[in-house]
């Protein structure tokens, strides 16, 4: 029997020290109107039909204990006190299967921690957040999911003047960060340390056992899994600050991210990534050296003396890369239609790479046409050919599995941007129609020349925080 869709609030988090969060209320806004809703996501959580001043924070949903979170994090790697600055987490829903998930208003007005922000977003960027969560969700990449954007009727006033306003509904599995880890290690709060680990263990890692260092090995390899699928789909994050980085495992803070065109490492998007901290191929380092900064967080629990807990944590440390090496190259092998194993693999995919780079080849659509048998047989394709025949395993087999690793279709940035512009001028249709694209990304049999076309222009800079 389905249950009746309702809100099923539930409030764990909140059992944690006070230090983890205030209570705090969304500002009401002028004119709250649905955008966009994600029905099929409403339903998975079992959630009641659309509801405009719930999603503009107009109106609280039964049983809602409303908070935001304090976390830390190293923003471009300096140290800060943050906390959630414009979002309010209204609980979690106990979805009809029983799962748990943070539902959150992203834009609901200022909280404790909102420094000299106003606490508010525009539409533009968190439809951007909607759509592109929504297309790694699609790529069956963990990420957090978007379940509604409502408009406030009010503006926001950013640089380049007033901008319209909105609300983001962000569904989690959690907003623990490796930064809410910072938070409890800057106050010297141990005994809250120590319950941020269980209550993180309870909620995402219940398979291990109560134990420091199992935990901090399970949520590496969640990162490394993680980061590998992001390099296999060309996409950049762009601010891999340790306080947008999920101990869940999933995708998080959907900012001046990106989906790279041409293949180079050194791609970069963000507007204020000068030095290119977070460019495409730097990414796994980075993730890495957030792994250290939770590492370090986490000394305390690691063992009580201080010179011990430093010995353990690096000996944990280095173990990112051969893990993310692990997933990378599986992946990979997957994307070439590899079904075997051989030595030589690691060098064909690098050399494939590197012809790539050199030839500025966009990268979505050179896999998504090795995978369709759209491409001379040069030099290395010869090569990729024989590879393939010595295995066994029929062609078909081959081509099945590269189909479900190569997208055809990705968010593309001049889509996104033309259906952002629309809908900050009142159309929505656009919007819709490149979210229907994204939403099958391996349907190979589609044929939309204009979604599959790279296209950023030079130059393009994606702006976070706005
Ligand atoms: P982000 O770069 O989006 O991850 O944000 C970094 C920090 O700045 C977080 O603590 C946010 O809550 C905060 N923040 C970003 N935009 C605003 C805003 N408009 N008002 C208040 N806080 C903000
Ligand atoms: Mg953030």
């Amino acid at each position: 029997m389905p249950e009746t869709p309702a809100w099923r609030l539930e409030h764990s988090y909140s059992r944690l020290p006070g230090l983890f969060f205030t209570e705090v209320e969304p500002t009401p806004v002028a004119e709250p109107r649905l955008v966009i809703f994600n029905a099929s996501l409403a339903e998975q959580l079992g959630l009641p039909e659309e509801e405009a001043a719930v999603y503009a924070g107009n109106r609280l949903p039964p049983g809602a204990r409303p908070i935001a979170q304090a976390y830390a994090g190293h923003q471009y790697a300096h140290f800060t006190g943050l906390g959630d600055g414009r979002a309010i987490l209204l609980g979690e829903q106990i979805t009809p299967d029983g799962d748990r998930f943070d539902i959150q208003l992203k834009g609901p007005g200022p909280t404790p921690y909102s420094r000299r922000g106003d606490g508010r977003a525009a539409l533009g960027p968190m439809l951007r957040e909607y759509v592109i969560s929504e297309a790694m969700h699609a790529l069956g990449i963990p990420t957090t999911r978007s379940l509604a954007v409502a408009s406030t009727g009010e503006k926001v006033w950013r640089q380049d003047g007033g901008l319209p306003g909105a609300v983001l509904t962000r569904v989690a599995a959690s907003h623990i960060r490796v930064g809410t880890f910072e938070w409890a290690a800057a106050h010297r709060e141990v005994e809250g340390l120590r319950a941020l680990a269980e209550h993180t263990r309870q909620r995402h890692y219940p398979e291990i056992e109560n134990d420091p260092v199992a935990l901090y090995e399970a949520i590496l390899e969640r990162q490394a899994a993680l980061i590998a699928r992001w390099m296999l789909v060309g996409f950049v994050h762009g601010v891999m600050n340790t306080d947008n980085m999920a101990l869940s495992g999933e995708t998080i803070d959907y900012g001046p991210c990106a989906f790279m065109d041409a293949y180079h490492p050194e791609t970069v998007f963000s507007s204020i990534d000068r030095n290119g901290r977070y460019a495409y191929g730097n990414q796994p380092p980075i993730a890495q050296w957030n792994l250290a900064r939770l590492a370090e967080a986490m000394l305390p629990l690691f063992h009580a003396d201080e010179k011990q807990a430093v010995e353990i944590a690096n000996g944990l440390i280095p173990k990112f890369e051969p893990r993310f090496k692990h997933h990378w190259l599986a992946g990979m092998r997957a994307k070439l239609g590899l079904l075997t194993e051989e030595a030589e693999d690691a060098t064909l995919i690098q050399d494939l790479l590197n012809e790539m780079q050199e030839t500025e080849a966009d990268f979505t659509n050179t896999f998504a046409d090795l995978t369709n048998g759209r491409f001379e047989a040069k030099e290395w394709h010869q090569r990729w050919q024989s590879r393939l025949q010595r295995q066994p395993q029929p062609r078909e087999e081959s081509i099945a599995l590269m189909r479900r690793h190569n997208p055809a279709f990705i968010s593309r940035n001049h889509q996104v941007e033309e259906a952002l512009a629309a809908a900050q001028e009142g159309d929505i249709q656009p919007f819709h129609a490149l979210l229907d694209v994204v939403s099958h990304p391996w349907d190979h049999d589609r044929h939309l020349p204009d979604y599959a076309k790279p296209g950023t222009a030079a130059g393009y800079r994606t702006f976070c925080g706005t």
